[in-house]
């Protein structure tokens, strides 16, 4: 098969999985460059199309790929433009830079647990987190300089950001430091499993070994006892050593409930920091050094808009963002865009009945409905039925009696608890975040 034949295929196959709109918003001006047994190049207009597709359709993808070519395992991307596009000399200069951040892979390193990708230089300060910011690179100049330095803010407002700016930085400028950055559902995990192997003292010697130990989301310690426990040890061992220790949080250490005392009073006996919510100026300035970054030309009425419109977190500004780039592409028409856009910010907001999220969720992992709502704890189903759960509270908001209801008469306790796994699995699986991803897409555009 060649590879217009195939694109073709894989596309009409996918078209039945995706709503229309996202589907000619994502895969317009695209097509396989080039393929080998398992790997295909997939070429994207810009660097935005690959991040979408890459977090957002990926196993779609692959999955649409093996119905035709079993063997293929990875996709990869180059970035063009598209030939029809006017090519000024910025244009250009932005294709070819493009196509240099294209084959920069950030993956993450194994050792230190970090993603190059966050950076202090593409990090925006302005009032809302320069204390945060402050505290950041005084850690980055002197390792102990607090203990814990302690971040906490809503989501989307960059704690993961900074907490691995201050370990690329230090990774960065000084090669012999040992750092090491754990999300702390991944933390918990090990700790865990070190329970089970006899192994605990291992870690804690592992750990305590570290220059700076950045632990993300620190909240999820809460009711693990034992986590808690090696977590004292290590954060002993290294403050004596005037090792560093960071840590981010959606909340304050006062706040956070089913903590050992003596861990909230470590906590609160170092810098606490917040991040607050960017003002319109600086939502401005962080569009637009995200546009700057990515070397696209973007109306400046169209940064108004989103910096208007989206207020609460950067992470849906880069959302909008992206959408925005990708529609004026198609339209080339500001006012088209902004309509286009107004639809795309309220998508969320648009209602959505618990059906449609049952029906959605067991087409996605291949149940009945039936099944899904049962009684049996098989784990092919558990899991399942979870997520459902978690949607019917985060996007249709739902109260956790009536989603005990809905999902076959449960107690609200173990709706409860549903959350609380689709929550954990969210932070610590890459994978599984596409997935609900994919589910809200189709949840929204199906
Ligand atoms: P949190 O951990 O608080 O939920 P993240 O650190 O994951 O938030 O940030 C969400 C997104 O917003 C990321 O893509 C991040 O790069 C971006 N971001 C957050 N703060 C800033 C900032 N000050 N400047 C530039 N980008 C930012
Ligand atoms: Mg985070």
């Amino acid at each position: 098969m060649d590879n217009t034949t195939l694109w073709q295929s894989v596309l009409s196959s996918l078209q039945s999985k995706i709503s229309k709109p996202s589907f000619v918003t994502w895969f317009s001006n695209t097509k396989i460059q080039k393929k080998n047994e398992e790997e295909v190049v997939l070429s994207v207009p810009n660097i935005f199309v690959r991040e979408w597709l890459q977090n957002k359709f990926e196993s779609e993808l692959i999955s649409s790929f093996q119905q035709f070519l079993p063997k293929i395992k990875k996709i990869k991307y180059v970035i063009q433009k598209p030939k029809s596009a006017p090519q000024t000399r910025a244009l250009q200069k932005a294709t070819s830079l493009d196509l240099s951040q294209s084959k920069m892979e950030f993956t993450q390193n194994r050792l230190s647990g970090l993603n190059p990708k966050y950076t202090f230089q593409n990090f925006v300060v302005g009032n809302f987190n320069q204390l945060a910011h402050a505290c950041a690179i005084a850690v980055v100049k002197k390792i102990g300089s607090y203990n814990p330095l302690f971040i906490y803010s809503g989501v989307g407002l960059g704690k993961t950001h900074l907490l691995e700016a201050i370990g690329n930085e230090i990774v960065n400028s000084r090669k012999r430091k040992k750092v090491r950055y754990i999300p702390c559902p991944n933390f918990t995990s090990q700790i865990i499993t070190a329970i089970r192997n006899q192994s605990i003292e291992k870690i804690v010697e592992e750990y305590s070994n570290f220059d700076v130990f950045i632990v993300d989301d620190i909240e999820f310690i809460a009711g693990k006892e034992r986590t808690q426990e090696v977590f004292f040890r290590v954060f002993n061992d290294l403050t004596e050593n005037g090792k560093q220790i960071v840590l981010s949080s959606d909340r304050p250490p006062r706040a956070i409930e089913n903590i050992e005392e003596r861990l909230r009073s470590r906590f609160e006996g170092g810098m606490i920091a917040d991040i607050n919510l960017p003002d319109f100026e600086e939502r401005m300035a962080i569009l637009e050094r995200k546009v700057e970054e990515a070397s696209i030309i973007l109306p400046q009425e169209i940064l108004n808009f989103i910096a208007h419109h989206v207020r609460k977190n950067i992470r849906d500004l880069e959302g909008a963002l992206t959408r925005a780039i990708v529609l004026f592409e198609q339209e080339k028409s500001v006012k088209e865009v902004q309509k286009k856009l107004k639809q795309f910010i309220d998508e969320p907001k648009k209602r959505i009945s618990p059906d449609k999220v049952i029906s959605v969720v067991s087409d996605f992992y291949n149940l009945s409905k039936k099944e899904l709502l049962s009684k049996s704890r098989k784990k092919e189903l558990v899991f399942p039925r979870q997520v459902a759960m978690f949607l019917l509270r985060r996007e249709v908001n739902l109260s956790l009696p009536s989603i005990g209801i809905k999902m076959g008469n449960r107690d609200h306790t173990t709706v409860e608890y549903g959350l609380k796994k689709v929550e954990e699995k969210l932070k610590k699986d890459g994978d599984f975040s596409k997935d609900l991803e994919a589910i809200k897409e189709r949840v929204y555009n199906s």
